[in-house]
């Protein structure tokens, strides 16, 4: 089973993507994957190899994390984001942060070099500051696409939330590496016109995701407020603790938040023995995986694309 080693899997966010946005997030998605799995088959740990995958995406701009991300109410850009290391539990996450390029590699700092799991707004700059993280201009981080919707989503008829869910973004990341260590990563700008100071699902340990080598690392992206409500990441666990393999346990749970609570959403799952899956309830989430030297992708439901990850990188 460990020639099934190592692998990872990246989401781009639950949604939908507009047309002439799928190409672009397709193709993000696929190369941040190809990045990190580099750095596995190089033997890298599942750590740095998802930290890299959502590092691209937050450096992409067609995604709802870093460069990219959407705004609050106040047209200012507030990010969360975590990293999970399955080996020791060990997790980082940052809420609300502003400034920064990259939230995922704040999060692994607060995870690495303090002894708390999640730092916050303020709090979180200015510890990036004493790390010599570099400081940028919050222009940096905005796009004339996220000023627009952020700009439809004031008036009075608007409704962000279904928005939100038209137009996808989140990023996160999950990967199992040589040693069969699992690990988790994910990062967004969150909910388009969120009130100021909003902290959704993703830095919270449990709903944005969750990692143990004992049971295997989940990400998720969906409406954190419904995501929050079921702990979907954990409950993907939960039941892949309980003997369902990974993509029954990531549907059941998928069903679960949207039957109990009205919740759309996605999730990439691995376990420590090389199985993944990703899935989705919503209407689309552009995802890869690579694994074995073939990369798989899809944006649809039921679509699932392979190819050679070598012929991928001439394509
Ligand atoms: N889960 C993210 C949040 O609520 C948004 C998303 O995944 O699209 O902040």
């Amino acid at each position: 089973m460990t020639d099934m080693l190592p692998l990872v899997v990246v989401h781009g966010g639950a949604g939908h993507v507009p047309k002439e946005r799928s190409e672009n997030s397709a193709m993000g998605v696929c190369s941040a994957t190809q990045a990190a799995y580099r750095i596995l088959q190089d033997g890298g740990s599942s750590m740095d190899a998802v930290v890299e995958a959502v590092t691209r995406l937050e450096n992409n701009p067609f995604f709802n994390a870093g460069c990219g991300s959407v705004l609050n109410v106040k047209g200012d850009v507030e990010m969360d984001a975590i990293v999970m290391d399955g080996r020791t539990l060990a997790s980082g996450a940052v809420s609300a942060v502003r400034n920064i390029a990259n939230p995922v590699q704040l999060a692994r700092l607060v995870m690495d070099k303090t002894s708390h799991a999640c730092l916050t707004a303020e709090g979180a700059s200015q510890f990036a500051r004493s790390m010599g993280v570099v400081e940028v201009p919050q222009e940096s981080l905005i796009t004339e696409y996220a000023r627009m919707r952020w700009r439809n989503n004031l008036e009075p008829s608007a409704n962000p939330v279904e928005c939100q869910m038209g137009k996808m973004g989140t990023v996160g990341a999950v990967a199992v590496d040589a040693e069969g260590n699992v690990a988790c990563a994910t990062s967004t700008g969150g909910m388009l016109n969120k009130m100021e100071g909003r902290v959704g699902d993703t830095p919270c340990i449990g709903s944005g995701g969750y990692a143990d080598n004992l049971s295997g690392a989940v990400s998720t992206t969906g409406y954190g407020e419904d995501i929050m409500k079921v702990t979907l990441a954990r409950l993907v666990l939960f039941h892949m603790e309980q003997g369902q393999s990974a993509e029954a346990a990531s549907d059941v749970s998928l069903a679960y938040m949207k039957s109990r609570v009205g919740g759309l959403g996605g999730v990439v799952t691995v376990d420590p023995r090389g199985n993944w899956a990703a899935c989705f309830s919503s209407r689309q989430m552009s995802w890869a995986a690579a694994q074995g030297g073939t990369l798989h992708h899809g944006l649809y439901a039921g679509e699932h694309f392979t190819q050679n990850i070598q012929e991928h990188l001439l394509s």
